[in-house]
């Protein structure tokens, strides 16, 4: 190739002054938790992949459906009716065979939690039940893993990251009268714009903490971006974490290190 550029895998990115060869290096160290493949996350996960974070699972139980197809690019429509993990395995597999990944197909629950989750050092968040997103929310605060919340639906959505270590805003603090409730929500409207920004920004989180960004990354506010079929607006909105918040308060009394 030309201009001092060559053709490998990354070269295009370690060119990047505030990428680079060394931190190149670092991505493929870094070990990842992925809790389900569907829209947000075949974005996010796609780019994960791309860049080079070494060592990626998947937790993932469903099967793809046709409605799938308007937003989950990891699935093509010859994979309806079968695993949505082995499925997305096999198409970051040929994107990237330089990833370790690894499938576990199951669901998150109280008593698999911290099996599936303890040997990784970053939680992208995920699942569709609200009670599912609080019991990783508990865990990582007791494990004192940082994680990503990343979410779409109609053509609004938002990102944040919880840093145990830096006893930032849990998610309870952004969502506190919903954390007892045991909601599942189910199928809402949303397109592939929303699904793929929000998983793009949700992968921004990953990079930033592994490539040495963790002070630029979204915590104590939420990045959200709304209506963008109408008014493409983006916008921080703050989030204080919450001093009595039943959940994290504990947690930060025994386990933080630091203070911001
Ligand atoms: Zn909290």
């Amino acid at each position: 190739m030309t201009n001092g550029f060559l053709n490998s895998r990354y070269n295009r990115q370690e060119q990047m002054p505030e990428w680079g060869v060394e931190r190149q290096k670092r991505l493929a160290k870094a070990r990842v938790a992925v809790i389900g493949a569907g829209g947000v996350k075949s974005t996010l996960l796609m780019s994960l992949v791309a860049g080079g974070i070494g060592n990626i699972r998947i937790i993932e139980f469903d099967k793809v459906e046709l409605s799938n197809l308007n937003r989950q690019l990891l699935f093509r429509t010859s994979d309806i009716n079968k695993s949505k993990g082995k499925q997305a395995i096999k198409t970051l597999s040929d994107l990237n065979p330089e990833i370790n990944l690894e499938l576990i197909e199951d669901r998150v629950d109280i008593n698999n939690i911290e099996e599936h989750l303890r040997d990784f050092d970053f939680i992208v968040e995920g699942g569709e039940s609200l009670a599912g997103r609080n019991l990783v929310n508990e865990y990582c605060l007791k494990a004192n893993k940082p994680f990503v919340h990343a979410s779409a639906q109609y053509s609004y959505g938002y990102v944040f990251s919880v840093i145990p270590e830096l006893k930032t805003a849990c998610f309870a603090c952004y969502f506190p009268n919903d954390h007892t409730r045991a909601v599942h929500t189910g199928p809402v409207p949303v397109n592939v714009l929303a699904t793929s920004i929000a998983g793009s920004l949700g992968a921004v989180e990953v990079f930033k903490w592994f490539l040495g960004y963790q002070g630029n990354m979204v915590v104590n506010k939420r990045l959200c971006f709304s209506s963008l079929l109408l008014s493409e607006e983006f916008k921080y909105l703050k989030q204080k974490r919450i001093s009595n918040c039943p959940v994290c308060s504990g947690y930060y009394k025994k386990t933080a290190k630091l203070n911001i």
